[in-house]
């Protein structure tokens, strides 16, 4: 039952491991899985409109992830699993399960159908591309993805800089850009 307990203490505190687990795919499934269900429901509804709306809440999402990032991540959480993804970027972190599920009922309980959607596409988004970025070799990819990619890096480098993930509009705005290096690989 070791398992179990590691499961459980891992669910509840979160952390980090060299390899993945099933609970780091969790929110990779059930959060598509969520939107598309909600698409679906919402299929009469869809449109230009709808579209919009969709990405006013991707947009919205963004800037949540900036502040999150910038402030509670660096800020009051940061001895937690967020630094060990500073000092390990490589491995595999899991958030506590009760990290997000109350940031999405918050948004729920103020967003109508398709803005919540896209705000559950951003985190999707958050989540596949800061994966990727960490795990892939970046040399592989066209040059304007890969400085994409890059310029989070610089964040590990300068935790002072580049709190957006998915993307850089908000430190555009709030003064905290910096300049993707101009090269690098695996982070
Ligand atoms: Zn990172
Ligand atoms: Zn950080």
């Amino acid at each position: 039952m070791t398992w179990l307990s590691n499961a459980a203490r891992l669910a509840l505190r979160g952390g980090a491991f060299a390899r993945p687990n099933w609970l780091f795919w969790l929110d990779f499934i059930l959060y598509p899985l969520l939107a598309i269900g909600l698409v679906v429901r919402d299929c009469d509804a869809l449109g230009w409109r709808w579209a919009g709306l969709a990405a006013a809440g991707f947009l919205g999402f963004t800037l949540l992830e900036y502040w999150m990032h910038r402030l509670p991540l660096h800020g009051l959480l940061y001895h937690g699993s967020h630094e060990r993804h500073h000092t390990h970027p490589a491995e595999y972190v899991v958030f506590p399960i009760w990290y997000t599920p109350p940031i999405f009922a918050g948004a729920w309980m103020v967003l109508s159908v398709a803005p919540f959607v896209g705000f559950i596409i951003g985190y999707c988004w958050f989540l596949v591309w800061h994966h990727v970025l960490h795990h892939a070799d970046l040399n592989r990819f066209p040059s304007a993805v890969r400085r994409y990619a890059l310029w989070h890096l610089a964040h590990h480098h300068d935790p002072g800089c580049n709190f957006g993930i998915t993307l850089p509009l908000w430190d555009y705005l709030f003064g905290t850009w910096r300049a993707a290096p101009q090269s690098g690989g695996r982070a």
